[in-house]
């Protein structure tokens, strides 16, 4: 009998503590700040970015949209984040990716103020995740650790399998487990074998934008499986990396889509942007 990791009620919980941390620190000032920009007009960014901008409303931060026409220049883009790196009263900038094309993602990313990427995207606080110092960490992956830690998971010592490497996921996920001090391997597209990898895995994480891909053969008997993949189904139902389904019963505990990973990484965006707060304001 297999029991699901509920991402739906952990993020909850985790909003509701930030909120009431937030809301105590600005008893006396002001209140954290996250500033969001959309460059574009993809639909799927407008959500995000709308959820994003509820989450603070909800966490009792301020929030200051910044909405740029499609055709902005990279130029326009890089003078924007000066102007909220400059800006003391912003804690958090986040820009939502993908960018259009013309505007290139990297020069983006290095333009943030490392202080204030509550994304954890910038080479600074990769770097510093790394090699173990403090920094921002990217949401997703944080949010995996606290899913794994608040269903009283054991990492240490762990076999973990991460499939997919990718800077946002993949990698600092594999980085994070490692800081646990599980034994980490890391799977791609061109693992040999894949199947024969997973099955090694106590902790098995996917993350490769592949509906369905991993079915009960790449699970071993009583694994943790968390799922990172999101996709629409052509019945309009989202569905995982995982196929819930097949696999659930050889898990001891697995994440759903929705409502297992997905609600995560507004939660720890939430967390980040009050860290970075407390360390502008001292507080
Ligand atoms: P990317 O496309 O950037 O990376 C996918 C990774 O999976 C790559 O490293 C790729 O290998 C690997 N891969 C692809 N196909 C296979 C295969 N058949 N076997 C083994 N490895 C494979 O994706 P992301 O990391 O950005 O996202 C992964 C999934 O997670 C997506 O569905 C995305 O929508 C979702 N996601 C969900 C989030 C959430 O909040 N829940 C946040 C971010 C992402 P290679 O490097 O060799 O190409």
């Amino acid at each position: 009998m297999y029991g699901i990791i509920d991402g739906k009620a952990i993020s909850q919980a985790i909003k509701d503590e930030v909120k009431a941390e937030a809301e105590k620190l600005s008893e006396t000032g002001r209140k954290p700040c996250l500033a969001v920009i959309l460059v574009g007009s993809d639909p799927a960014s407008a959500v995000y970015v709308g959820n994003k901008k509820k989450a603070c409303e909800y966490c009792g931060f301020d929030s200051v949209s910044i909405e740029m026409p499609e055709e902005t220049t990279e130029e326009e883009v890089l003078k924007k984040i000066a102007e909220l790196n400059s800006d003391e009263n912003v804690d958090g900038i986040l820009v939502q990716l993908p960018l259009p094309k013309h505007i290139n993602e990297d020069n983006v990313i290095l333009a943030i103020d490392p202080s204030k990427d509550v994304d954890g995207f910038h080479p600074v606080n990769v770097g510093n995740l790394l090699i173990g110092r403090d920094g921002f960490v990217s949401c997703t992956p944080a949010g995996i650790i606290e899913l794994l830690k608040r269903s009283d998971v054991d990492i240490q010592g762990k076999e973990c399998v991460v499939v997919g490497r990718s800077n946002i996921v993949g990698k600092p996920m594999a980085v994070l487990m490692l800081r646990e001090n599980a034994t980490v391997t890391v799977c791609h597209s061109r693992t040999k074998d894949l199947k024969e990898v997973t099955k090694r895995a106590d902790i098995l994480i996917v993350a490769i934008g592949k509906p369905r891909l991993i079915t009960k053969e790449y699970v071993k008997d009583g694994a943790v499986v968390i799922d990172v993949g999101i996709h629409r189904t052509e019945n309009k139902k989202l569905c995982g990396d995982v196929d819930f389904d097949d696999v659930c019963e050889r898990t001891s505990l697995i994440t759903p889509v929705p409502g297992g990973v997905g609600p995560m990484t507004i939660a720890m965006l939430m967390k980040n942007t009050l860290i970075s707060f407390k360390n502008r304001t001292g507080r």
